[in-house]
């Protein structure tokens, strides 16, 4: 069963599903661009789980959205996974409802291959055209979902819902706290240092001294910083004022023998 997510976005991406169905052509020219994709983006979690089954059964699709519903392990949403993921940890869920909304989509169609089968595979719709998807090709729409919902995310958390959700997690010290010693273990906010995917990895961000660290986790800073952006930190700051710390009144002086080192310059 397909959710209804209006009829926008099926003709959004420039060929309809319909086209993409037309076959082995297709199939090689988005595998192609898939792969240029892959070779950019994190593998790591795209083996961890399929949403389609092994089994080459052909179901209806009426017949499918039963299977899927009864499937395993599969109670929780793409978007729940995929949070849940070792290195995931700085992204909030983002509401389906932003996620289905075209609007909050707008240009993204044109930045992210296979865009239909990435949305539907993070809103949890069953696609019927699974079958014929190699497992090669199934890693790629996860590849791709991985970026789709990075680019989302970028735009969600600039959304008063989505700071919200960053402020739970913000209280949850989920981001880190600064490495400055100075700094008293000031909770951290993730910052991207460049708003174009693939330039730079997720950086975090010290309102206490304003720098910027990388994460402790290799995992995390794998992560694209474009999937956070530039802006968030400064504008949830704004937002919540109240959050911002003074600065920090000490800073450290280097001593040999207890002597402050006299800087000869
Ligand atoms: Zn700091």
């Amino acid at each position: 069963m397909y959710k209804d997510r209006g009829g926008g976005i099926m003709g959004s991406g420039g060929s309809s599903r319909s086209d993409l169905l037309t076959g082995a052509i297709d199939r090689k020219r988005i595998n192609e661009a898939l792969d240029k994709h892959l070779k950019k983006t994190s593998p790591s979690t795209s083996k961890a789980k399929s949403h389609l089954p092994d089994q080459s059964e052909t179901d209806s699709e009426e017949e499918g959205s039963d299977v899927s519903g009864s499937e395993g392990d599969d109670d929780t949403s793409w978007i729940s996974w995929f949070c849940s993921l070792r290195g995931n940890e700085f992204f909030c869920e983002v509401d389906e409802d932003y996620v289905q909304d075209d609007f909050n989509l707008c240009g993204l169609s044109g930045q992210v291959p296979y865009y239909d089968y990435a949305l539907d595979l993070i809103l949890d719709v069953e696609s019927s055209n699974s079958d014929m998807f190699t497992e090669e090709q199934n890693e790629l729409v996860e590849s791709a979902a991985e970026m789709l919902y990075g680019l989302i995310h970028v735009r969600y958390i600039l959304t008063t819902k989505g700071m919200a959700a960053m402020l739970e997690k913000y209280k949850n010290y989920d981001f880190g706290r600064c490495p400055r010693v100075f700094c008293c273990g000031q909770p951290c906010l993730p910052v991207g240092q460049s708003d174009i995917p693939r330039s730079s990895t997720v950086k975090i961000y010290c309102p206490k001294c304003e720098d910027v660290y990388y994460p402790r986790s290799k995992y995390q800073g794998n992560i694209d910083g474009a999937y956070f952006g530039t802006t968030f930190p400064h504008l949830f700051l704004m937002a919540y004022g109240n959050l911002k710390p003074q600065k920090p009144t000490q800073s450290y002086v280097p001593k040999i023998f207890g002597f402050k080192v006299h800087n000869k310059q």
